[in-house]
């Protein structure tokens, strides 16, 4: 098969569009709708400090690069690549080292925040005391507060996540199934500026994952394979299969599910908004609740311990 747009071979095939796309004008089109996403998501970026949250995976690897990229003749823009290492052996060392390598090759400061350290446990710690939770409940949650106070210590302006089309379809879906529309609103990319949360912008989000990772490995961008021993038991693995279902008899459903987010976006904020959070009683983390869901994981682990 020819790409749609030179006589190149084709390395990817694009339903939702129609067409096919060489190495090239795959990546012609990722930096254009990155760039595209940028200019939406974050137009008034002209000077200060940019995070890039960087797991070594193929999707912030990108990011970082497409980021460095996008502010490569703006030097009043600076920037800094921000890791969490939530404590998850046969896993996270390999994903930093990638991290450590890329941040090396760019020349852009790295940060690493460690969970044992910042919280008093890790996620592989959390994953034997707290049995019956689903691992990735209280990871996530604490990997978005590790890397939102360390965005804020380096004084962003921005940060940047490398998630792609499929994870953010996932996350729609699974909120409109689970009827969370304020975790629907609190999604990135942020629209507005909250105390306490450097807004999160995806740039990737109109990119489909399988893109990135082709497009990755065609430019040789460092980043690691491993999958997370704990990704098993999420429940978005099923939401990631009734998408890829829903994909192949419907090209378009992963772009319809973001367009959807928007429109309900757009509506509650003619309504008067989703309203500010308020900050968690113990940490004082912005949340929704007296006591934020990653101080009521914390709580949780030490307690088991003790009850041991
Ligand atoms: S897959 Fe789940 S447990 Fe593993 S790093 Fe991601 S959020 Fe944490
Ligand atoms: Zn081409
Ligand atoms: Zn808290």
């Amino acid at each position: 098969m020819r790409c749609a747009f030179c006589t190149a071979e084709a390395i990817v095939d694009r339903p939702y569009a129609g067409d096919h796309l060489c190495g090239d004008h795959l990546g012609r089109s990722i930096a254009d709708r990155f760039r595209r996403e940028m200019r939406r998501q974050a137009p008034r970026m002209r000077s200060g400090r940019v995070a890039v949250a960087l797991s070594g995976g193929k999707d912030s690897a990108t990011a970082l690069v497409l980021t460095r990229r996008y502010f490569e003749r703006r030097p009043t823009v600076e920037l800094v690549a921000i890791s969490v290492d939530e404590g998850i052996a046969g896993y996270r060392p390999s994903t930093l080292a990638k991290a450590q390598e890329l941040t090396a090759q760019l020349g852009v400061e790295h940060r690493i925040v460690r969970a044992e350290s910042a919280l008093g446990v890790t996620t592989d710690q959390a994953v034997e005391r707290l049995p019956g939770t689903v691992p990735c409940s209280f990871c996530g949650v604490w990997r978005r507060g590790l890397l939102n106070e360390a965005a804020r210590e380096a004084e962003a302006e921005l940060l940047v996540l490398g998630f792609n089309l499929d994870d953010l379809a996932q996350s729609i879906l699974m909120n409109l199934a689970h009827a969370e529309v304020d975790r629907l609103l609190r999604m990135a990319p942020h629209r507005k500026k909250q105390p306490g949360l450097v807004p999160r912008i995806a740039p990737l989000a109109t990119v489909p994952e399988r893109e990135i990772f082709l497009h990755a490995l065609a430019n040789g961008i460092p980043f690691d394979h491993s999958e997370c021993p704990h990704a098993r038991a999420a429940e978005r693995n099923v939401f990631r299969e009734v998408l890829w279902r829903l994909e192949e008899v419907r090209p378009g459903t992963r772009h319809a599910l973001l367009r959807t987010r928007e429109t309900i976006a757009d509506l509650l904020e003619r309504n008067g908004g989703e309203g500010a959070p308020s900050r968690c009683s113990l940490c004082g983390a912005p949340s929704t609740h007296a006591i934020c869901r990653s101080c009521e994981y914390r709580r949780a682990a030490a307690e088991a311990v003790v009850a041991e």
